[in-house]
């Protein structure tokens, strides 16, 4: 038996059971965030839809309607009014693609979830490739453009050094952070909360959380309607949103041992500078008041407390963050033997 769409049960949409007791094939969500892109949203659409149901998933499309204005709500309004495979989440203004992409993930009811962008750059001919992929064990795939059809200088060249930068800070080595189309186990975007631009750092994010992640190429075509929504400025953030990465992935749950130790060290070289300072003054009866060492040795004493102080308080801060939420500071995969549970 399946499950038929739309189901109003999420529990029993996160696991749609196959017939004759084979190994239940999850539900397939088709997240895509649109921002401004009336002319090719029915034509993604029906993309989207010939393709999966050729392929025989059962599938939902939840279009994520970023508060555009060149009339896509009304049209998406329309769409998912003669559809039955299309859920339309409006939001109430323009919150940018991470935002779009987050909500597209809580309105997901599928137990895997493929995005890609609405403006048809990604092939929807790909999802089933990348679904595949998925069910030989990895929790999320990433869709690399090996044959990306943007801009050279203002657009590939960026987007190879911030992929090079991105993969060496995170340790996650893919080709193509930049790549919208990717598949992911629901488990993997359910809790993960998302800020700012963080989408593109979702395979870093997930990584974090113990996610088996690997890349596919796929097919890349050049925008035919409406125009990116993006500049160079995006380069400069996501320079920025790596730091955040950086940091969370070393030291989310401990804090204290970056700043404490930085704090400490300065400290230390401050007590130093300030015995041998000391020495000179009563040891050998030099006068020290004017000596540009002894200003050295109150900035690293006064930034060294600071630091300890900082470490302190972000120690509290990241405590407030996992049991506000109720998040642990691990993922269990699964729990095998008598009782088992997954959480
Ligand atoms: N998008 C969005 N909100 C925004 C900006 C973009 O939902 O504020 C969507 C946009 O409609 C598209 C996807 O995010 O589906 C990627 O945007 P775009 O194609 O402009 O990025 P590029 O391909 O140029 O990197
Ligand atoms: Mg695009």
């Amino acid at each position: 038996m399946t499950i038929s769409l739309p189901s109003q049960d999420p529990q029993l949409a996160h696991q749609t059971t196959a017939a004759d007791g084979l190994a239940p094939v999850p539900m397939l969500s088709v997240v895509v965030p649109i921002y401004n892109e009336v002319e090719s949203l029915p034509r993604l659409i029906e993309a989207i839809a010939s393709t999966l149901q050729v392929s025989g998933l059962d599938y939902e499309i939840v279009c994520v309607d970023d508060g555009s204005k060149d009339g896509s709500t009304d049209l998406l309004k329309q769409l998912a009014q003669g559809r039955t495979d299309l859920q339309a989440v409006l939001l109430r203004r323009n919150y940018g693609q991470t935002a779009a992409m987050a909500a597209g993930f809580k309105h997901a009811r599928g137990g895997v979830i493929v995005t890609l962008d609405g403006d048809l750059q990604n092939d929807p001919a790909d999802i089933p490739m990348l679904v595949a992929k998925l069910n030989e064990g990895y929790d999320l795939v990433s869709g690399w453009r090996k044959n990306r059809q943007d801009a050279a200088l203002t657009r590939l060249l960026p987007s190879k050094i911030a992929n090079a930068l991105i993969g060496s800070v995170t340790g996650v080595k893919l080709h193509d952070y930049g790549c919208s189309l990717k598949a992911y186990r629901a488990e993997v975007v359910e809790d993960m909360n998302l800020y700012g631009e963080l989408h593109r750092f979702l395979p870093a994010l997930a990584y974090i959380e113990g996610a088996r992640i690997t890349e596919v190429p796929v097919r890349h075509h050049a925008r035919q309607f409406g125009k990116s929504k993006y500049g160079l400025g995006r380069t400069v953030r996501v320079v920025m949103d790596l730091f955040t990465i950086a940091f969370m992935k070393k030291f989310l749950t401990r804090p204290m041992h970056v700043f404490g130790l930085w704090g400490l060290i300065l400290m230390t070289t401050s007590g130093l500078v300030g015995l041998y300072l000391t020495f000179l003054k009563f040891g050998r009866g030099q006068d020290i008041g004017d000596r540009p060492l002894l200003i050295l040795a109150v900035v690293l004493f006064l930034a060294g407390v600071q630091l300890f102080c900082f470490g302190l308080l972000a120690e509290l801060l990241m405590r407030t963050y996992h049991e506000s939420q109720g998040r642990p500071i691990y993922r269990v995969r699964e729990v095998a033997g008598p009782g088992s549970a997954k959480f």
